[in-house]
């Protein structure tokens, strides 16, 4: 399909491909699981505070099915497009069936820079959306969260708009909303702990200590963020952090917490709790743990050399190219790759969708607990398989995910 050709899109499948050989996969669902199952594009005509309006585009893309209903966030950026989309969503397949949740993937977006918007326009827009993707959303067939430039307040929108369609409150369409609606406690922190949990896991099989262990992290948002803060508390040391206007490094640690606090819309460096350096600065930084936390393709053929890093642990979707997978190699490079980094966020999700159709919610410790027990047998399971079948962690962790998927496909049987 044209429409998706983009290098996101690309490199999606092609790592896809990679795997599907390696395993042998059959050749019949090997070209099925390279398209999505559907894929809506929608158009959204929004009135401005000006009284003009505007109309944007959002898309819904589901991957599969196979295993229950598809899941996967909502997107809310100005390069948002048909390929990035479906490459995401092919990504939340394998990361579901890697972690063993009863989901196919999904994924949606606005092509949007959700800054340069009012409260009133981000809430009408939103609500067009949910409106719009309304035929392909609930809590039985597909569920959006919160990705990039996405948070708690829009999915209650979103929550908001399909009850008022529906007639009755439905919290379990979305996950990542507010508790007072039927959230999840630890949903917002899920991604940054989770790339901790499985930082540690690693460090203890490297016999690296996190009392020693340095740590860069590209990108301060939702899972920088709380990345930082979590690996700061298990002891480890902050070293650089950065946002798209650039980063901050300081050698004997940074203080998260004053971090933390400054207004969100000023840029890292004016806080000045470190020495200013450039994106491309923190990635070649001397560290044992790089966390890549903000868009896809960061570490490309260009760059990977330049890594320093002992671990590279994927806290963002998709940010090393192949060509980058395969200097990494050479280089030793420990990776731990996006769909299991970065499953926090889903797994928790998960459960929040487990306690809005229960009615029943859990306390913050069981949820740490549940989230630390599935996070780290996904990681033992990969790392067994990837030692097991001489691959990298990124096929070890693709191939289990495409494996079970394509149990499910072949059990089930082709329709008609
Ligand atoms: N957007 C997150 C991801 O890429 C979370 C998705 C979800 O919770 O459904 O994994």
């Amino acid at each position: 399909m044209r429409e998706l050709d983009t290098p996101t899109f690309r490199l999606a499948v092609a790592q896809f491909d990679q795997a599907a050989e390696a395993m042998g996969l059959d050749t019949n669902l090997r070209e099925r699981l390279k398209l999505p199952q559907r894929s809506l594009v929608v158009s959204l005509p929004v009135r401005m505070d000006d009284g003009h309006v505007e109309v944007f585009t959002g898309y819904r893309v589901q991957h599969d099915s196979s295993r229950g209903p598809s899941k996967g966030g909502i997107r809310y950026h100005p390069d948002v497009n048909l390929g990035e989309v479906a490459a995401l969503a092919m990504w939340m397949t394998w990361k579901c069936a890697l972690a063993g949740l009863p989901y196919g993937g999904a994924k949606g977006g606005i092509t949007v820079a959700p800054k340069s918007l009012s409260a009133g326009e981000l809430q009408r827009l939103t609500r067009r959306y949910a409106a719009e993707i309304f035929p392909l959303i609930g809590p039985d067939k597909d569920v959006p969260a919160p990705d990039v430039g996405t948070d708690a307040q829009i999915m209650a929108w979103i929550m908001d708009t399909y009850s008022q369609q529906v007639g009755y409150a439905v919290p379990g369409v979305v996950t990542g909303k507010p508790l007072s609606i039927g959230g999840s406690l630890g949903r917002e922190e899920a991604t940054g702990r989770g790339v901790v949990y499985v930082t540690l896991e690693a460090l203890r099989h490297l016999k690296l200590s996190i009392e020693h262990a340095t740590v860069a992290i590209q990108g301060f948002g939702n899972v920088g963020s709380h990345t930082a803060r979590i690996m700061q508390q298990q002891g480890a040391r902050v070293i650089a952090v950065s946002d798209v206007t650039g980063g901050i490094f300081n050698a004997n640690g940074l203080d998260i917490a004053k971090l933390l606090e400054r207004n969100p819309s000023r840029p890292l460096h004016e806080t000045k709790l470190g020495e200013t350096i450039t994106n491309e600065e923190l990635l070649s930084l001397d560290c044992t743990v790089l966390v890549p936390a903000a868009l896809s393709e960061q570490i490309t053929g260009k760059n990977a050399d330049s890594l320093r890093c002992r671990i590279l642990s994927e806290g963002a979707n998709g940010p090393t190219t192949l060509e980058a997978d395969r200097i990494l190699a050479d280089k030793g490079v420990f990776v731990i790759p996006d769909i299991l980094a970065n499953s926090g966020g889903v797994i928790v999700s998960y459960f929040e969708w487990v306690q809005d159709l229960q009615r029943f919610f859990w306390s913050a410790t069981d949820i740490q607990g549940r989230l630390q027990d599935i996070i780290t047998s996904a990681f033992q399971r990969t790392l067994r398989f990837s030692t097991e079948r001489h691959v990298s962690m990124r096929m070890a962790a693709l191939m289990s995910g495409i494996d079970q998927i394509a149990q499910a496909h072949l059990q089930r049987g082709l329709y008609p």
